[in-house]
């Protein structure tokens, strides 16, 4: 099906923009394009998760911060997001002793929000509904597309296949990107994906006689040298903890014991927070491996541009992948006030938004521990 209207390249509005990968950048970009007038077409591999009984998915809540939140408002959306977060006004680091020590995000009543995913995910996808110029595919896999025509191959659930043509192709399918591929071949373009030595297990703290187990808006931190746990609050009064540690520190925790022989050594005011379950959760579900993922540019001549995980995955811990790629959307949209032609858009985003991100990168690696007790909530590049 050809939907390119196959005029000039500009960004007028009769264009159509295939946005490929419905995730949570994916979607949000639906409604930005769709605000602008464009008609949207958007391609996701799983199926409707509004109607789905099941929806797999990674952590189970994320910090949004400021500069999510700045990206949301305009799509007018931050505020029900808003209403269904907690916010969360310090970190609350727990020594090995017990003592607990906040450290505020930034001035009094500045605050981060712990958000619910799968809700997020949902309320993005119901927003991009009530647009008339957004047309969600789902079930509807990226093959292949030709850097040539700009024709993309697509498999139904059914395993049809079917050839589509945009406008504009807007990469937001993630970190393992079927778009980015065709980017590999190109001379100049630059990639590399690193896996970390470390994992992370995600595990409940129940609440205990109906309420949270520790202070709820705090983000809990348990930092311990080449590992740490964190802990965010769950409207349900359950925290969601993550223990970040090197895979081979997780082989040897091999049965119940050892994991309480485990945590009465790193985390010993933990036990009773978590309480039955703790002698369970390494076995549960193994420990997740961490990608990140650089590259350089962003974007293929007038036709194509990586947004979101697919153009800069970054490991959980910097709290940031999520609100990166919101405000690719944002940083998008402000150069389509500027700029008329697709040919002028594309490659300055990649111009403003590459070095943005490498010097991202850069400082929070290096400087992650310093910036744990500096960074506040406004800073571009809070932290955990
Ligand atoms: P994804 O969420 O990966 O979405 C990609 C979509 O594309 C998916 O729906 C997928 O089904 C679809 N897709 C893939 N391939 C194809 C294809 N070939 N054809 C069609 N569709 C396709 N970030 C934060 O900002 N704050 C946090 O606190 C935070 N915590 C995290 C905790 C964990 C444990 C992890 C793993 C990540 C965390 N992140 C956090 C990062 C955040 O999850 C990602 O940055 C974010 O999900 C990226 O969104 P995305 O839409 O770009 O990609």
């Amino acid at each position: 099906m050809d939907y390119s209207t196959n005029d000039s390249k500009s960004t007028s509005k009769k264009k159509v923009v295939a946005v490929v990968g419905g995730g949570l950048v994916g979607n949000l970009n639906a409604c930005y394009f769709a605000k602008r007038g464009f008609q949207v077409e958007v391609f996701e591999s799983r199926e409707d998760i509004l109607q789905a009984k099941i929806v797999k998915g990674r952590s189970i809540n994320l910090v949004l911060s400021h500069r999510g939140r700045q990206t949301l408002k305009h799509v007018g959306m931050e505020d029900t997001i808003i209403s269904k977060g907690i916010p969360m006004h310090s970190r609350m680091i727990h020594a090995l002793n017990g003592t607990q020590s906040p450290i505020p995000y930034g001035k009094k009543g500045q605050y981060i929000l712990s958000i619910d995913r799968a809700n997020l995910n949902k309320e993005l996808l119901s927003a991009a509904e009530t647009y008339p110029n957004i047309n969600l595919n789902f079930a509807n896999k990226l093959l292949d597309w030709s850097t040539e025509t700009g024709a993309m191959t697509f498999v139904r659930a059914e395993g049809a296949k079917e050839e589509i043509q945009a406008d504009l192709i807007v990469g937001c399918d993630g970190a393992f990107s079927a778009i980015r591929k065709q980017f590999l071949r190109q001379s100049r373009f630059n990639y590399s994906q690193t896996y970390t030595p470390h994992g992370y297990l995600e595990f409940t703290m129940p609440p205990i006689n109906g309420e949270f187990a520790m202070k709820p808006n705090n983000l809990h931190i348990w930092p311990r040298n080449t590992f740490m746990m964190i802990a965010l609050p769950n409207l349900d009064k359950t925290f969601n903890c993550t223990l970040f540690m090197p895979f081979e520190e997780f082989e040897k925790v091999t049965t119940g014991d050892k994991v309480i022989e485990f945590f009465q050594k790193y985390f010993p005011d933990a036990i009773p927070l978590i309480g039955a379950l703790l002698r369970g959760i390494f076995f549960r579900l193994p420990a997740q491996a961490m990608v990140s993922v650089k590259c350089s540019s962003y974007h293929f001549g007038d036709k194509c541009v990586l947004m979101g995980d697919a153009a800069h995955a970054m490991v959980p811990f910097y709290g940031q992948g999520m609100n990166a790629g919101f405000e690719d959307c944002l940083v998008f949209n402000e150069i389509m006030d500027q700029l008329k032609d697709f040919s002028a858009v594309l490659p300055e985003y990649t111009r403003v938004r590459v070095p943005d991100d490498l010097a991202m990168y850069n400082y929070v690696e290096v400087t992650y521990f310093i910036l744990l007790t500096n960074s506040d909530v406004n800073s571009k590049w809070f932290l955990f």
